[in-house]
């Protein structure tokens, strides 16, 4: 299946950005293509976020009135979302379907995204110098691999203190839109100053006093629902290195 034929779709409403929180919703089936036992659904809008920016997709259940889908991927292309997993029964264009996320990985996912940001400014914090990420993953095994030296720059000690301090402080964390002569005020304290994408609009996270960046994650609403950031490990590369870590 060639997915960037999907792309000229209508763009997909993305409720989990208004309300990450969502657990169910109630859906217009636009496209469904089969592929033997599995195939691929295209809603008018969804709560399932999408593979990308380090996040993992969304599992879940898609329920029509004829079958169901054991959602097991979520994409995107262009800015079109394309669920895909095992059908059972089938779907017909234009039907209403309930859509229900499978909440604690999607809520994992958040907490641990949200870590991310935290992880961010600890090391900016610590080093005094802005830093630069060059992958990461915000789900289960979650890392971030930043350039430069660990061992050189930094005390992991120092790193797990002031990222708990935020963690416990209860900080919020809010999620708004701005148009691209915006960017330079709107974002502080971010990785990556050197390559912001270039953009018509960009959406901003921002911990409060914390930092803020361009972000298409899921977040919490407030720090404390974190818990405990821990750094697993930490593995030290060529010019990078990569701080596992879990909350
Ligand atoms: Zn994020």
């Amino acid at each position: 299946m060639d997915l960037s034929l999907l792309a000229s779709l209508k763009p997909t409403i993305k409720i989990f950005y208004d309300d990450p929180y969502l657990k169910v919703c109630e859906s217009n089936v636009i496209k469904f293509i089969r592929e033997g036992g599995k195939g691929y659904i295209v809603l008018d809008k969804t709560i399932f976020h999408p593979q990308g920016g380090g996040q993992p997709s969304d599992i879940g259940l898609i329920v029509g009135k004829l079958g169901k889908m054991d959602v097991k991927k979520v994409m995107e292309k262009g800015n079109v979302i394309i669920h895909w997993g095992k059908v059972e029964g089938n779907f017909v264009e234009n039907e209403i379907v309930n859509c229900k996320l499978s909440w604690p990985e999607r809520y994992y996912n958040m907490k641990v995204h949200t870590a991310g940001h935290i992880l961010d400014y600890a090391l900016l914090n610590v080093w005094n110098k802005p830093v630069s990420t060059v992958s990461a993953n915000h789900g289960p095994n979650a890392f971030i691999e930043y350039e430069g030296s660990f061992l050189k720059n930094f005390d992991k000690n120092k790193i797990i203190e002031v990222a708990n301090t935020i963690v416990n402080e209860g900080k919020n964390v809010k999620s708004y839109y701005v148009r691209k002569e915006m960017i330079e005020k709107a974002i502080f304290n971010a990785p990556n100053l050197g390559r912001i994408p270039d953009l018509e609009n960009y959406r901003i996270v921002e911990i409060e006093n914390v930092n803020a960046m361009p972000c298409g994650g899921t977040h919490v609403a407030n720090t404390k629902e974190i818990g405990e950031i821990k750094i697993d490990r930490i593995e030290e590369g060529t010019g990078t290195f990569k701080i596992f870590y879990s909350v």
